[in-house]
């Protein structure tokens, strides 16, 4: 461990998607296996784990003890055989799906338009266009919180949609992901996907994607759509006219503006149809004073 890898007192705003967060007492960027165990057998506080920032919404009073980030770190990417490769999980899952393309693996088109890394698709078990991250999933290596790593196998986590238990306290290091051999990855199919995304999503913005999970049966934007709150506003932030699933920073919105909005998305959705909206976007750190 070096003392240029820890910075104190990091605004998590520059590490979140949204671009809201206060401050981390600790952020530390492990540049290897042996930095990151030396840290977590040296500090027994409590640990945040941050990959691309891209689901998490972090409040205004920041994150009390350690952030770890895996953004400039692991970041190795190896072909196992003609239908497997090994990812670390700071490797992005666009870089993952270029990957697929240039080495003939498939189908991965769909990592393409999520903008996390491989560490927080295994967390979320991330998916879209009927494909999850777990399907390819054929083993991971896992730290524990005394630095010690193991090699575990999908059957010792239990797997759902957007939700991943882990069997001990964990954090994932690297994944082996095994493509089946009907179909490759084209970048015809990749372009395919971004536009269909274009169309329907507004990601130029600063969004987290979809706040909400959906329902069994239903779609959670189709829902706040018909509970009137497009374009709704509360503070710096409001309801996409694109995507009624995405919240929008578009005006500086604090972390406490964006748990407003959510919070009465959920009563109005409750109150018209009865339905609770569970998050999918995962609310971490203090409220300010
Ligand atoms: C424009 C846009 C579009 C999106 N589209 C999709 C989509 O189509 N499908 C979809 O599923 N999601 C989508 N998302 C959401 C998001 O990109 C995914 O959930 C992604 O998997 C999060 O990865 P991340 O690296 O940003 O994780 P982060 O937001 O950094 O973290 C998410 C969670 O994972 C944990 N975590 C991160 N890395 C590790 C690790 N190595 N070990 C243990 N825990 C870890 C964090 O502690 C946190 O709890 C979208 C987001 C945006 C902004």
């Amino acid at each position: 461990m070096t003392g240029n890898n820890i910075i104190l007192n990091e605004p998590l705003s520059r590490h979140t998607s949204w671009k809201v967060g206060g401050l981390a007492d600790v952020f530390f960027t492990p540049n290897d296996r042996n930095d990151l165990s030396h840290f977590l057998k040296s500090n027994d506080g409590s640990i945040t784990w941050l990959g691309n920032g891209t689901n998490i919404l972090v409040r205004d009073g920041g994150v009390r003890d350690v952030v770890i980030s895996t953004k400039k770190a692991f970041k190795e990417i190896e072909l196992m055989d003609k239908s497997s490769c090994k990812a670390e999980v700071g490797v992005s899952c666009f870089e993952l799906a270029m990957y697929a393309t240039k080495n003939n693996l498939g189908p991965a088109a769909f990592f393409s338009g999520i903008p996390g890394s491989i560490g927080g698709a295994l967390t979320m078990n991330a998916g879209c266009f009927g494909h999850e991250t777990w399907e390819f999933v054929k083993s991971v290596e896992v730290i524990d919180r005394n630095g010690v790593i193991h090699h575990l196998d999908p059957k010792e986590f239990s797997i759902s949609y957007r939700s991943v238990s882990f069997p001990f306290p964990l954090w994932f290091l690297s994944c082996e992901m095994i493509f089946p051999d009907e179909g490759v990855t084209t970048m015809e199919e990749l372009k395919s996907l971004r536009d269909s995304r274009i169309e329907r999503q507004p990601l130029s913005e600063n969004t987290c994607g979809s706040v909400f999970k959906n329902p069994e049966g239903n779609h959670a934007g189709d829902l706040i759509e018909r509970s009137g709150l497009k374009g709704f506003r509360i503070g710096g932030c409001s309801i996409s006219e694109k995507h009624a699933n995405f919240i929008v920073n578009d005006k500086g919105a604090t972390a406490r503006d964006i748990e407003t909005l959510i919070n009465h998305i959920q009563n109005t959705v409750k109150d018209r149809f009865g339905i609770d909206l569970d998050t999918e976007v995962r609310i971490i750190g203090e409220h300010d004073e």
